[in-house]
């Protein structure tokens, strides 16, 4: 199948001359999987095509923000008018205000909410704004949990409760994560231990609702109960990362997923990007007003950026959130990713390969393990060479998924069912060549 020539090779080749390993965001490098990135040259519907013409049913959709797959006439429409019109002014337009007004209908636990140009930087202003708005220094992450780059939260896990957390990062100062407590995800004698401990002294709690960064993890409804209600009982903020969730595993994002279970539930701060955006630089982090009113100009939180609102930008995400919540566009993407994940469970079963996978809305993942894990230490038992076969079979069948397993997969409402069925097809095919023999 790879030609003579392969063009992803050549272009790796110069790219790693010029650019720190050949990519401008780590994972694309295929370091985990090991092989030569695919270089994008052009997208449609719920295809790419690499640098060597050969095209791939994408299901990583650019990490989760192309929900109506590439392309889609009424984005093009939209951001090509709103090019023409100016590319970025600094300074207000009536179109920030109209996707302001969306997301706050879409999630409203939200009652304000402020455009920024990535999920870092909304997760970085979230942990600042809480911090400014409770007057305290302490926040709790989870193991596993990713929210962007920010030093505060470039954090591993300490082993165990109490642990203050190392960077994850070389140029992290630890005297900087000092303040990051790091507790496992679904564990909650940990969560009452640092309550119990520290309690008086936490900002905020952040949590990625449905863990879509080390591969697709559910908090479960019990341990987000109480998360929610301890920081209730002790003035911190409970902070709903759903840069990757939101608008994504449903219109409401996760939070309308719990509060299904947790009558009232709501966080106190949304942070949200990729699908807000369709495929732009555009994030956001919104909470309610009392909350918002700390961020300046208003108050003395601070946070600004010369991109913030960007025309184009918003001109994309409020088309794409205008697409998804007409009648029935949600109810049709969660049939479709539930028959690709029947589908790949079924294929997986039919040759005796231990297979586990779950979804919810257009969010999938799957795991090489006979049972779905709930934490961080229990994702890491997935063999990842197994992954890598995997990963490697279905590439070379035309079917691409986040290089790495600790990353989830997306469909979009450009997926086919022949695309799902020809995805399943090389999915047993590559089974069978994993089946013990
Ligand atoms: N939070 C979550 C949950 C994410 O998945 C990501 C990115 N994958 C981020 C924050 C950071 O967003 P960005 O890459 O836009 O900075």
């Amino acid at each position: 199948m790879k030609p003579s020539t392969d063009l992803n090779e050549a272009l790796m080749e110069r790219a790693r001359r010029v650019i720190p390993g050949g990519v401008n965001s780590p994972v694309r490098a295929f370091k985990a999987v090991g092989g030569t990135p695919r270089f994008v040259k052009r997208a449609q519907g719920a295809y790419f095509w690499d640098a060597n013409d050969q095209r791939y049913i994408d299901y990583i959709g650019s990490w989760g923000p192309m929900i109506l797959g590439h392309g889609h006439p009424a984005v093009l429409e939209a951001v090509q008018k709103a090019a023409t019109e100016g590319f970025s002014f600094g300074a207000p337009t009536e179109r920030e205000v109209e996707l302001a007004e969306e997301i706050l209908s879409l999630v409203p636990s939200m009652e304000m909410v402020r455009l920024v140009s990535s999920g870092t930087e909304a997760g970085m202003t979230a942990i600042r704004l809480a911090r400014g708005a409770t007057g305290r220094s302490k926040i709790i992450k989870f193991e596993g949990c990713y929210h962007g780059h920010a030093d505060a939260l470039l954090v591993k896990a300490g082993s165990g409760l109490a642990t203050f957390g190392n960077p994850t990062s070389a140029g992290v100062p630890p005297e900087v994560v000092q303040h990051t407590l790091v507790l496992e995800y679904n564990n909650l004698a940990q969560l009452e231990e640092a309550f119990a401990l520290h309690g008086k002294e936490i900002a905020g709690l952040i949590i990625e609702p449905i863990a879509g960064n080390m591969n697709f993890v559910r908090a479960t409804v019990e341990f987000t109960r109480r998360c929610r209600e301890l920081c209730t009982e002790h003035g911190a903020l409970l902070i709903y990362d759903e840069v990757m969730t939101g608008c994504r595993v449903a219109l409401g994002s996760a939070q309308s997923v719990y509060a299904k279970h947790i009558p009232g539930f709501e966080p106190d701060i949304t942070v949200m990007g990729k699908v807000i955006g369709g495929g732009m630089p555009l994030a956001a982090f919104g909470a309610k007003r009392t909350v918002m009113e700390h961020l300046a100009p208003l108050g003395s939180v601070y946070q600004a950026g010369t991109l913030s609102g960007n025309p184009v930008a918003t001109a994309c995400g409020l088309v794409t959130l205008r697409e998804i919540k007409k009648p029935g566009f949600f109810e049709d993407l969660s049939l479709k990713t539930r028959s690709l994940v029947d589908g790949l469970k079924a294929a997986a079963d039919a040759e005796g390969v231990p297979f586990s996978i779950d979804c919810e809305g257009g969010m999938f993942g799957f795991f090489l393990l006979p049972e779905l894990p709930s934490n961080y230490t229990q994702v890491m038992k997935s063999d990842s060479a197994r992954f890598n076969q995997l990963f490697h079979g279905l590439l070379d069948r035309g079917v691409y998924l986040a290089p790495a397993l600790y990353e989830a997969g997306f469909v979009s409402a450009a997926h086919t069912d022949a695309d799902i069925s020809e995805t399943v097809a090389a999915a047993r095919d590559v089974f069978r060549e994993m089946a013990p023999k």
